[in-house]
C-alpha cells in the first residue's frame, strides 16, 4: 500500500511564510494525534561538522519544535557521537559544535542532549526483527528511551551509503559508537601510495591506530613517505577518508557496501519497530550536496532547492526524496558527471557502484515502510 508523503515546494507569501507552511505540513501527517502530553520527544538531527553550511539551520527547525511543544510534548534536539574524532566524537565537543551552528536552547526552546553520554558509551541493545546480519542493535540510550522520535533530515549524497535521508539519520546517526563500528565492520580504506603526500593527517585521526607513515623503498619512489594500513586493526569508521584531501585514501568499493547498507537498515528497524507510537520524519530537500554533513565543507549543490517533505513512513520519505532529486534539473558546476539529464538518479550517477535501490528494498523487506508513496502537495 502506498504511504502518504506530504510536500511543500518552498513557495511562501506574506500570509503564509515559512513557519505557517511547516505547521501545515506537519499537521497533515497527523503525528500530533499520537501525543498525549508530557512525552520526551527526541528530535534527531545532524548539527553539521565545522565548515559545513548546508545542514538544516536552527531557524528552520524552530517551528517543528514549537509544534511538538504546542501538542504537549517536551522536545529535545539530539545526535550521537561519531566514530571518527572530528568535532562530534564526544559529547562536549559535539554540544559545542551544535552551539557554534546556532542550536541555542533559548532561541529554539529545546535543549541539545548528546544521546550516548559523555564518551559514547551510553547505549541500549534492542532486538533486530528479521535481521540478516544482527539479532540486536546498539542504540544511543537517550534516543532509544525517548517517548517519541522525530527525525529531521537533510537529503544529500553520502560517500558510503550513496545518500543520506531519514533512514541513515536514524540507522547510523542514532547508533552508539559500538553500533556504528559494527555497521562499518567490513568497510575500510584503500591506500593510493602515489597520491599520498605523507602529511600524516589520517594517521592522527585514526583512533584504531590502523595507519602509520612509512618510507617507500621501491617503484622509483625511494624515500617518499606514505601511509600504511593495518586492515586487521581498522574499524571501518571512515574518518581517514574525510581527513585525506589528496586522494591518498578512498573507500574500497570491493568491500561489502550492499551489506553495509543492510546493516544500517537493520539498525533503523531496531529503533523504529521497537516504538509503541509512530515516528515523524521531516526531510529538507534543499542544499542537496554530493557528500554528507560530516565532511567539513559543503560542495556546490547537484540540483535546485526542491522543498520539504513530512511523513510517518521513513522508507517512503527517502524514496520520495531520491525521486524528486532525480527528476530535478542537474546543476553545474558541481560534482555531477557532465551530460546527466533530469530523470536520471543523481546519487547513483555520483557513485555507480552502489546497489540501485540504495538499500530501500531491504528497508521495505524489514517492514520499515513502503517504497510506494503518494506525494501530497500541501
Ligand atoms: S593518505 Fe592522505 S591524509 Fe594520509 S598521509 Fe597520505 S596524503 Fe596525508
Ligand atoms: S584506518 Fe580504519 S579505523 Fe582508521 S580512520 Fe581509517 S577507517 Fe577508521
Amino acid at each position: 500500500m502506498a504511504s502518504q508523503v506530504y510536500f511543500w515546494n518552498l513557495r511562501a507569501s506574506m500570509k503564509a511564510p515559512y513557519d505557517v507552511r511547516i505547521r501545515r505540513l506537519l499537521a497533515r501527517t497527523g503525528f500530533a494525534e499520537h501525543i498525549e502530553g508530557g512525552e520526551l520527544a527526541a528530535v534527531k538531527i545532524h548539527f553539521g561538522e565545522r565548515g559545513v553550511t548546508s545542514h538544516v539551520q536552527p531557524l528552520m527547525v524552530r517551528p517543528i519544535l514549537e509544534e511538538l511543544a504546542r501538542a504537549g510534548a517536551q522536545p529535545f534536539l539530539t545526535d550521537a557521537s561519531t566514530l571518527y574524532v572530528g568535532q562530534r566524537g564526544e559529547a562536549v565537543s559535539h554540544a559545542m559544535q551544535a552551539a557554534r551552528h546556532g542550536y541555542d536552547p533559548l532561541l529554539l526552546g529545546a535543549p541539545v542532549i548528546i544521546a550516548d553520554g559523555l564518551k559514547g558509551a551510553s547505549q541500549v541493545a534492542l532486538p533486530v526483527p528479521g535481521g540478516r546480519h544482527f539479532t540486536q542493535a546498539y542504540l544511543a540510550a537517550d534516543i532509544a528511551e525517548a517517548d517519541l522520535l522525530v527525525s529531521v533530515n537533510h537529503l544529500k549524497g553520502h560517500e558510503l551509503a550513496g545518500f543520506g535521508g531519514a533512514l541513515k539519520n536514524i540507522g547510523m546517526g542514532a547508533a552508539s559508537k559500538q553500533g556504528k563500528m559494527l555497521q562499518h565492520v567490513t568497510t575500510g580504506p584503500k591506500v593510493d601510495i602515489a597520491a599520498c603526500k605523507g602529511c600524516g593527517a589520517c594517521v592522527n585521526i585514526c583512533s584504531a591506530r590502523a595507519l602509520t607513515l612509512v618510507e617507500t623503498l621501491e617503484g622509483g619512489l625511494d624515500g617518499k613517505k606514505h601511509v600504511l594500513l593495518d586492515l586487521a586493526a581498522c574499524r571501518g569508521c571512515g574518518a581517514c577518508f574525510l581527513a585525506c584531501k589528496n586522494g591518498g585514501l578512498t573507500i574500497d568499493w570491493q568491500t561489502d557496501v550492499a551489506g553495509f547498507l543492510e546493516r544500517m537498515m537493520e539498525y533503523a528497524a531496531a529503533l523504529l519497530l521497537s516504538r509503541l507510537r509512530p515516528s515523524l520524519h521531516v526531510t529538507f530537500v534543499t542544499g542537496v550536496t554530493p557528500d554528507c554533513d560530516c565532511m567539513g565543507f559543503s560542495d556546490a549543490p547537484i540540483c535546485p532547492d526542491i522543498g520539504v517533505l513530512a511523513s510517518l513512513d521513513p522508507v517512503a520519505i527517502d524514496q520520495a526524496g531520491i525521486d524528486l532529486v532525480s527528476q530535478a534539473e542537474p546543476l553545474w558546476p558541481s560534482h555531477l558527471p557532465q551530460g546527466l539529464k533530469a530523470g536520471q538518479n543523481k546519487f547513483l550517477a555520483l557513485r555507480p557502484q552502489l546497489p540501485p535501490a540504495l538499500g530501500l528494498d531491504y528497508a521495505e523487506a524489514l517492514g520499515l515502510g513502503s517504497r510506494k508513496y503518494e506525494l501530497v502537495p500541501v
